[in-house]
Parts: C-alpha cells; sequence; structure tokens
C-alpha cells in the first residue's frame, strides 16, 4: 500500500485529492494545523464523505520540527505540498505571513523531504498567478513570469526552490502550475463561490444584491476534481518535471455569473452590483493557459466544462442555504 502525505489537506484541493488517493488503495496522512475551531476544520473532508478516512498529523508549514518528525513519522511515497495563504486578496493585507507560508512553507517541506524521506515524490502547487502581466497571450511551461501580488511573489519562490531542490539533490519534485478551480467546496471568499452562493441567497430570498470587483477579469477556470488528477499523474511519471494544468478557456468573471444566474432563472442585470472596494491594487487582467504538454506526456484534459462546474456549485449551495433557514 502507498502512502501520500498532503498538506493542506483541509483545503478543497487537499479534500479532492484525499479522496482520489483513497479510491486508489493509498494510506492518506495530512497534514492539519491546530486550531480552536477543530470541529469546522474538516469541513471539506467531510462534504466528500471521507473524515474518518484521512490520517491526521499535527503541525505547520511554518514549524521545520513538525515536518521533519513528519516525514519520520509517516515515510511517504509521495508528498503533496498544497498548504498555502491561497487568497490573492489577502496577500496585500498580510504579505509577509502569504511569504512565510506560502513561500518558506514550501522550503521547509523540500528540505523536511531531503533530510527524512529523499526516496518520496514530491508535488509543488505552483500558481497561473505567477505569469501575473501575462507575457505570452497562451500561457505555457515557457513563458515568464509576471508576479502581481505578493502570494504569486511567493509562489515563484516556493517554485523555483522546487526545481532547484530536483537539479541540486536530484528528489522527483515537480511543480504542477495550475490555473484558477473550483468546486462546491471552494472557499467562499474566491468569485466563483461568493457568486454561487449568493445566487443561492438572492434565489432563497436572503440577500438581494451581489457585490463583486472587476468583472472584466477573465480566468481559465476548470473543476478541482480533474486537477487533482494531474497532480497524481505528474508524480508517476519516471522523470520529474513542471507542467501546466488548465482548460484552455478563458471567460470573464461576468459571463460566469451569467452562468449561475441563468441557472436558476435571475435576470443578472437586476442583482449584481459594481463596488469599487473590491478592485485589488494590481490586477491580472487575463488568464489562459496550454496543457498541451500534460496531454502529450500523460493524457491529462479537462473533462468538467465551466457551465457543468457552475451548475455543481449553484445547486450545493442551494442545499446549503435551505438547511441553513430550515
Ligand atoms: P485552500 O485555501 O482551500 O487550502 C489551503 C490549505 O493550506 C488549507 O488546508 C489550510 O489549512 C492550509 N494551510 C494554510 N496555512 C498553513 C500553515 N501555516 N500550515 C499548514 N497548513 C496551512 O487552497 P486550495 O485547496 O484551493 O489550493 C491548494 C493549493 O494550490 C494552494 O497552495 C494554492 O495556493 C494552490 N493553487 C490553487 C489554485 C486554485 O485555483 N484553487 C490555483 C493554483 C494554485 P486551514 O484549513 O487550517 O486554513
Ligand atoms: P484569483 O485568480 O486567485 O485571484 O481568484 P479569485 O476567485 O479571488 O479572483 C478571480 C478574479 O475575480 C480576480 O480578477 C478578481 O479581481 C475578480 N473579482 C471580481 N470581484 C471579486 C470579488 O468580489 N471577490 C473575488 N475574490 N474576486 C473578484
Amino acid at each position: 500500500m502507498k502512502r501520500a502525505l498532503i498538506t493542506g489537506v483541509t483545503g478543497q484541493d487537499g479534500a479532492y485529492l484525499a479522496a482520489l488517493l483513497l479510491e486508489k488503495g493509498y494510506e492518506v496522512h495530512g497534514l492539519v494545523r491546530r486550531s480552536s475551531s477543530a470541529d469546522v476544520i474538516d469541513a471539506k473532508l467531510r462534504w466528500l464523505k471521507i473524515q474518518n478516512d484521512v490520517r491526521f498529523i499535527d503541525g505547520n508549514l511554518l514549524d521545520l520540527s513538525s515536518l521533519i518528525r513528519t516525514m519520520r513519522d509517516v515515510q511517504p511515497d509521495e508528498v503533496y505540498n498544497l498548504g498555502a495563504q491561497s487568497f490573492v486578496k489577502s496577500s496585500w493585507t498580510q504579505p509577509l505571513l502569504t511569504g512565510q507560508v506560502t513561500g518558506l512553507g514550501a522550503a521547509n517541506v523540500l528540505e523536511a523531504v531531503r533530510l527524512d524521506a529523499p526516496q518520496a515524490r514530491f508535488y509543488q502547487a505552483s500558481s497561473s498567478e505567477m505569469y501575473g502581466l501575462i507575457q505570452e497571450p497562451v500561457q505555457s511551461e515557457t513563458t515568464p513570469f509576471y508576479p502581481r501580488s505578493p502570494y504569486a511573489v511567493a509562489k515563484v519562490f516556493a517554485h523555483y526552490m522546487t526545481v532547484n531542490y530536483r537539479e541540486s539533490f536530484g528528489l522527483h519534485a515537480s511543480n504542477g502550475i495550475l490555473f484558477n478551480h473550483e468546486s462546491p467546496v471552494r472557499g467562499i471568499e474566491f468569485v466563483t463561490r461568493k457568486v454561487t452562493d449568493g445566487v443561492a441567497r438572492i434565489k432563497l430570498g436572503q440577500q438581494k444584491e451581489l457585490r463583486l470587483g472587476n468583472i472584466d477579469a477573465k480566468r481559465d477556470w476548470g473543476h478541482s476534481k480533474d486537477f487533482v488528477r494531474a497532480m497524481w499523474l505528474m508524480l508517476q511519471q519516471d522523470v520529474a518535471d513542471d507542467y501546466v494544468i488548465a482548460t484552455g478557456r478563458t471567460t470573464t468573471v461576468r459571463d460566469m455569473c451569467r452562468i449561475a444566474f441563468d441557472h436558476v432563472g435571475l435576470n443578472i442585470d437586476e442583482h449584481l452590483v459594481i463596488d469599487p472596494a473590491l478592485f485589488r491594487p494590481a490586477e491580472v487582467d487575463v488568464l489562459l493557459g496550454n496543457p498541451a504538454k500534460a496531454h502529450a506526456r500523460f493524457g491529462w484534459k479537462a473533462d468538467i466544462s465551466l457551465e457543468a462546474m457552475i451548475h455543481e456549485m449553484v445547486e450545493a449551495d442551494l442545499k446549503r442555504v435551505k438547511q441553513q433557514i430550515g
């Protein structure tokens, strides 16, 4: 039986990846940081009904000793570093924490792997945000990075540390440069989930308007379920490498929103309000990825369309809101 260690197991991708690995017969260990709200921290795992199947380990990306101990105890075959301060907007209000967790945290995990589990295969959750002010209309593995937020700067550091540990120490370490991906357990602060939750609340009479910032921004949105499959596939390759994972289609926030409103028969123009306070200090206007390398090497492509995903998310939020209001 293979053993996997996931940092960020309580997050969206951690939950979907844990489900995938359990399905494949892995023993799944998840690093969990101590919280005073321990009763709600496994909400995403519970949504996928796997909260009792993951073995939790107390640790923190900021605490190298906890990571070293974890590597010693678990002796994982595969390590997926998904833990991060992952919300771009918060990275301007907490730039140093973001650098420590999202950037140095990855270096801590790499160091722990190098010291105590050098045989393990390592996955780093790199991000399309690294392309920021895009240098090519379609971004691939060879497109130069131009980060536009403290989050993206931290991810660039983590990305190159992963490349460096591969080249310096021969670790089987790969970067997945993932474009935005969502699901019913996406954090409520991200725009897709904010929209699907808002649409559900408006439909059920709990609120009247949905306030958004820059709705002209364009993203290449896929489904977390498809994207975690790519993470696993990367670690099954003989040679470690870096891969863009994207759908190859880009859509404005406005059009993504329209899909959600249309699904419940509401008119977007009657509810959408633009709030200047929600604009960002620097914006990533458009992202569009080319996943050709991942397709050529291991046959990966996104199966779930944006429409199908937004519909699934709206339905999930309708269910949640109905439960809340009894
Ligand atoms: P989430 O924000 O849902 O999950 C982040 C996870 O990191 C949570 O489990 C969180 O724990 C954990 N975490 C935060 N700080 C620490 C810490 N100090 N020590 C240990 N764990 C910590 O992110 P996603 O699941 O959406 O994304 C997974 C990874 O992929 C992240 O690194 C993200 O930056 C990256 N990524 C995501 C994309 C996307 O569109 N979703 C696109 C590209 C990259 P807690 O539950 O306690 O908060
Ligand atoms: P990001 O691409 O990782 O920053 O993911 P988000 O889902 O947070 O944001 C995607 C895009 O939606 C960005 O260009 C945001 O500026 C834009 N956006 C517009 N309004 C909002 C909003 O109210 N919340 C969020 N999170 N993003 C918004």
